[in-house]
């Protein structure tokens, strides 16, 4: 057997979100919708050319087809969650790094623009899916993804990410998915991770 596929580390306590994102949401969200994920996909790619592949590399080969749907998903949610989990932080009030600070500059004027443009991107995405903040070429951009969908086989580079699939909120703010939009937003974005990806 090739190399499976493995749940990766909290990068925090299941606590540590609270109260924007509670325990109890994070102990199933990670603890069982996530490791679903990865559970299926290695159960889906055993045995076939899929198996030893990257999740990015999984992404990318079976976007947009029909017949490989299933490992898409699979592959697609267990690197969005796990792309999701640094793109939160209990660190509070850390500064924007200097490359990032610029290039939200250059592409929205301000920070509360590009947090207008998330939190709408999140808001309005019609049933489960995803905010991202992207590099498209240079310049930065939002965009939202339905279901499992992710920026990767559009090219884009994803710099941070919201979920917005009920399971990520519904515990804790019911149906106001915007008051858990605005939460995060202001309180647990990891801009030390967003400026990382730049590279
Ligand atoms: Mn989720």
């Amino acid at each position: 057997m090739t190399s499976v596929h493995v749940l990766p580390p909290l990068p925090y306590a299941n606590d540590a979100l609270e109260p924007v994102i509670s325990a109890e949401t994070l102990s199933f969200h990670y603890g069982k919708h996530h490791k679903d994920y990865v559970v299926k996909l290695n159960q889906l790619v055993e045995g076939t050319p899929f198996a030893g592949l990257s999740l990015e590399s999984l992404i990318v080969r079976t976007a947009g087809k029909a017949k490989h749907a299933a490992v898409f998903h699979n592959a697609a949610q267990a690197w969005n969650h796990a792309f999701y989990w640094h793109s939160l932080t209990p660190k509070t009030g850390t500064d924007i790094p200097t490359a990032l600070n610029e290039k939200i500059r250059a592409s929205f004027g301000t920070l509360a623009t590009l947090k207008e443009q998330l939190a709408k991107a999140a808001i309005e995405q019609f049933g489960s899916g995803w905010a991202w903040l992207v590099l498209d070429g240079s310049d930065l951009r939002v965009i939202n993804t339905s279901n499992s969908d992710d920026p990767l086989p559009k090219h884009l580079k994803p710099l941070l990410t919201i979920d917005v699939w009920e399971h990520a909120y519904y515990l804790d703010y019911q149906n106001r998915r915007a008051d858990y939009v605005h939460a995060v937003l202001d309180q647990l974005i990891n801009w030390e991770f967003a400026a990382g990806n730049l590279a």
